[in-house]
């Protein structure tokens, strides 16, 4: 069985200095390779014409440049793209598994593109995945229908945001959002280390300010996030205003209160002074109601932070309702009157099942 080698998106300038002088080649080829790699978005070691062909004929043996391979694309009519990306394990290019026969069983998660234009200036925001599945299984959450299958490697998550670069030819990525599927918190270490590469001026250079991680809400992984002071927004997905309606559709909401949340959430704040976001998707007749709204507002209040509400993208087989646009609005005044900063998001690629894990459950199904 061929053996796994390195792959090219978990490394940083140094780990892969000392492989290029491993394989007697000079160590400025490690800043070489990175440009091709991030700078010029190739990957085939035979098209990197500034290396020698001895150089480009090794690192095609030694050097796994992707680990991913794209088994459906979907665009929607308002310019959103996904991809649906099947993973194999680290190996050379030449390697068998680089066919493109599908390997029954391999892990598969998704990732969406979405462009947006407003007066002053355009975003191209990077929605991905942090773990295969979900180990949480919020009841109205496609992506952890089946559990969690694994995590995947900071690279992993960097070459999602690679990919989704090379989408369109409207620029570079210029946010990144951990929306996809998987709790980001829960492969913590790996999401750390994608963060800083994603950030580095070697690799893809994107503002720390504009990266969320949005996490169910781990108050002890929250704290240890806080304390990398790393530049990035926080977003707890609340999406209850106590813990009887949370702990009806979270089921990780058995082992942490509101109040545990809530205080991890303020310790954020504090330490980074950032804002936290609270992220709410509401559900028919579950937690759209103005009683909940008014509790709610005391919540965002008490820890200062903005909300996002979201409108529920149906699942096939989920018994939740997208609320009507009125009950929708009704629910935002009532936050707005009471001095919250509240926004409702836009329902983005609805056409193509855009919402977090419902295009691999849709393959599967
Ligand atoms: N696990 C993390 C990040 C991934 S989920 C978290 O839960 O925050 C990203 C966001 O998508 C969460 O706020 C989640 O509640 C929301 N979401 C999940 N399924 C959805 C659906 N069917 N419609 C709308 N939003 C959904
Ligand atoms: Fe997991 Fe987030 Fe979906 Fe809940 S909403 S199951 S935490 S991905």
């Amino acid at each position: 069985m061929p053996q796994p080698v390195d792959y090219v998106f978990d490394l940083d300038p140094e780990s892969l200095r000392e492989r290029v002088l491993s394989w007697e080649m000079p160590a400025y080829r490690a800043d070489q390779i990175l440009d091709w790699v991030y700078g010029r978005h190739v990957i085939n070691p035979l098209e990197m014409n500034n290396l020698s062909l001895r150089d480009r004929e090794v690192l095609a043996q030694r050097l796994c440049f992707t680990r991913g391979r794209v088994v459906r694309h979907q665009s929607a009519t308002d310019g959103t793209q996904k991809l649906l990306i099947e993973w194999n394990d680290a190996r050379p290019p030449t390697a068998p598994n680089h066919s493109l026969a599908v390997v029954a069983g391999q892990p598969q998660t998704e990732c969406v593109m979405i462009p947006a234009q407003d007066t002053t200036r355009s975003r191209r925001t990077a929605c991905v995945s942090s773990q295969v599945g979900c180990p949480v299984g919020c009841r109205f959450c496609a992506s952890g229908l089946g559990g969690l299958e694994g995590n995947l490697t900071a690279g992993q998550i960097v070459e999602q945001v690679w990919r989704l670069g090379m989408l369109s030819d409207l620029g570079r990525i210029t946010n990144v959002v951990f929306m996809g599927m998987g709790e980001p918190l829960a492969n913590f270490d790996q999401v750390a280390r994608a963060v800083r590469t994603l950030m580095a001026d070697w690799a893809l250079g994107i503002s720390g300010r504009k990266i969320t991680i949005s996490t169910v809400g781990l108050p002890a992984q929250i704290r240890r996030l806080a304390e990398l002071d790393l530049p990035v927004t926080l977003a707890i997905s609340l999406h209850a205003p106590n813990d009887e309606v949370r702990r009806r559709i979270i089921p990780w909401a058995e082992f942490v209160t509101m109040a545990q949340l809530l205080e991890a959430g303020r310790y954020y704040f504090e330490r980074t002074g950032r804002e936290i976001t609270l992220e709410y998707v509401l559900l028919h007749a579950v937690n759209d109601r103005p009683e909940h709204a008014r509790e709610l507002a005391q919540v965002a209040r008490e820890l200062r932070s903005n909300i996002n509400l979201i409108q529920f993208n149906e699942v096939p087989a989920l018994p939740y309702q997208r609320p009507g646009d009125a009950e929708v609005r009704r629910f935002r005044d009532i936050l707005a009157q009471a001095g919250v900063n509240v926004h409702i998001r836009a329902s983005r690629g609805r056409d193509i099942a855009a919402a977090c894990g419902q295009l691999r459950h849709e393959a599967r199904v």
